[in-house]
């Protein structure tokens, strides 16, 4: 620029000096061209410094259209992979949530399953137990049963006498185990037992005799029964359609002795006895 301005100056200074000789303007005609030269070379420098600036400012241009692409992509990145993430994280929790949910409920069934594998345990044993409480009250039922059936066919006797003068067996048995014995006459005719009465004494054999002998005058309102203390039983007299039992320990007997049974009404003895014998 200096130099455009020197050789623009000094032209017109040479000029101004008004010497027209060929010589100066010769001179002039060089320093002329040597401005013009100047002049080119000055504009395209500012051509070049021009193009340089825009190109930088293209540059400028583009790396800030690049920062802001990078920027914006780094933003869009930076949203999506937090995107990504909060997704990721959502979809984690979700699945943590259904699993603890199945667990959940897994465990509730199994609880339940568990109770009701319980509950049905607990049902089957009492239904068990119920039916071992059953069948063993059943069996002691039985055996109680038994007992008792034992007791009627063993330790409870009965003997039946009618119209007639005689008894319906002359003799009668009961195992040792009985603690007590019952025994049942039965009058089975028609006849008053003013007429046709029984009893049922049970007395030593050696005794029988003289417990007769003496029913006899013990009378009818005494049943023909004396006071005497080797009587170890006795019913009362009954005559057609009536019953008397008569119910003694076995303790009242002694061993070795033999035991007889006999009706005392007066002219019976003789042919109303038998035999009473304890067996085991
Ligand atoms: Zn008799």
């Amino acid at each position: 620029m200096n130099r455009l301005i020197i050789a623009i100056s000094t032209a017109l200074m040479l000029s101004a000096c008004g010497s027209d000789t060929e010589e100066a303007k010769q001179k002039a005609g060089e320093m002329a061209d040597e401005a013009r030269q100047v002049a080119e070379n000055v504009g395209d420098d500012v051509k070049a410094a021009a193009k340089d600036v825009g190109d930088a400012a293209q540059d400028a241009y583009d790396d800030a259209s690049a920062a802001v692409q990078d920027a914006y992509d780094d933003a869009s990145a930076a949203v999506e992979d937090a995107y990504d993430e909060a997704s990721a994280a959502v979809e984690d929790a979700y699945d943590e949530a259904s699993t603890a949910a199945g667990d959940a409920m897994d465990a509730t069934s199994a609880a339940a399953s568990q109770a009701m594998d319980d509950a049905s345990a607990a049902a089957s044993d009492a239904v068990e137990s119920a039916n071992a409480a059953a069948a063993a009250a059943m069996g002691a039922a039985s055996v109680t049963a038994a007992a008792a059936m034992d007791d009627g066919d063993d330790c409870t006797l009965g003997i039946e006498v009618g119209d007639n003068i005689a008894y319906s067996t002359d003799s009668l048995s009961v195992p040792a185990s009985c603690a007590e014995v019952t025994v049942t006459i039965t009058h089975t005719g028609q006849l008053p037992a003013v007429a046709m009465g029984h009893n049922w004494v049970l007395v030593p054999a050696d005794a029988l005799n003289a417990v007769a002998q003496a029913g006899m005058t013990a009378g009818a309102d005494a049943g023909y029964v004396p006071d005497d203390d080797r009587i170890v039983a006795a019913t009362s007299v009954v005559g057609g359609g009536e019953s008397d039992s008569v119910t003694f320990s076995l303790s009242a007997l002694q061993d070795g002795v033999s035991y007889r049974f006999v009706c005392t009404f007066p002219g019976h003895s003789t042919v109303m006895q038998g035999s009473f014998t304890v067996s085991g």
